[in-house]
């Protein structure tokens, strides 16, 4: 089963064009069986896209958690409202926010309040630049130890990673990373879960591909690169698109 993750990040502008996107979307995966689709829209219009949710295939999840339920934490979001909205995934440590200053120390607290709150953590990694040297091998290897560090070894079905590298991201990304530079990446990744989880655990955990994905290049992720899924942002608001990413993932076993 392939997970195809929507990250609305701060789009769209108002409530009005959230449904129409997610309504059109519906209509276009109503017959989805395997493929399991995670929209991740502005944590404001998470409940009023849950009332339209209609297929069981899609679940909501927030683009991040603060570490504390409730408190004075003035513009925090708290996982456990989260959670009794109806969402079932947070993404942790975009690198949209470690860019607003967001360390590994600080994804872990969260990461720890979100399993709490029975969410599963969608949890980004990812490189800055590439260079000859590889010392881009570490900074991802520090990224999942850090982050990761106190994460409750019998909560691992509520983890699933995403290997974003930064130069891959957004509408100035340099271009997407290959299939081949995510298995490789991804070769890494597993074995720091299987260090941390065991073996068994830690080769179940999906990992999944983000940056600059497109209904063209989904494919080559998916099946050349092993991935378990992708992590969309763009183009997860273009609902034709984002389908036919969801038609591609359903396709492949
Ligand atoms: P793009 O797909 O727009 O490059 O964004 C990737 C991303 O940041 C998803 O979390």
């Amino acid at each position: 089963m392939k997970i195809i993750v929507g990250n609305w990040k701060m789009y769209p502008e108002t409530l009005k064009e959230a449904k129409a996107i997610f309504s059109s979307l519906r209509r276009s995966v109503k017959n989805i069986k395997r493929a399991k689709v995670i929209i991740c829209s502005p944590a404001l219009f998470l409940a009023p896209l849950l009332l339209l949710r209609g297929t069981s295939r899609i679940s909501f999840g927030g683009q991040d958690a603060f570490w504390e339920n409730e408190g004075a934490h003035t513009g925090e979001t708290s996982p456990h409202a989260l959670a009794s909205l109806g969402a079932t995934q947070v993404i942790l440590g975009h690198s949209e926010r470690r860019a607003e200053g967001e360390t590994s120390e600080i994804i872990a607290r969260k990461a720890a309040a979100t399993v709490r709150n029975k969410l599963t953590v969608i949890l980004c990694v990812g490189e800055k630049t590439r260079d000859d040297a590889g010392t881009y091998f570490g900074e991802v290897r520090d990224q999942l130890r850090v982050s990761l560090a106190g994460f409750p070894k019998g909560e691992a079905k509520r983890l699933i990673i995403a290997y974003e590298p930064i130069w891959a991201i957004g509408a100035n990304a340099l271009r997407a990373a290959t299939p081949s530079d995510f298995h490789e990446m991804s070769i890494l990744i597993r074995k720091h879960l299987v260090e941390y989880f065991g073996k068994k655990v830690g080769f179940a955990i999906p990992v999944l591909y983000g940056g600059s994905v497109t209904d063209q290049n989904a494919e080559g992720f998916l099946k050349d690169g092993g991935a378990d899924g992708l992590l969309v942002g763009r183009i997860s608001l273009d609902p034709e698109k984002f389908s036919t990413i969801i038609h591609i993932a359903e396709r492949i076993r």
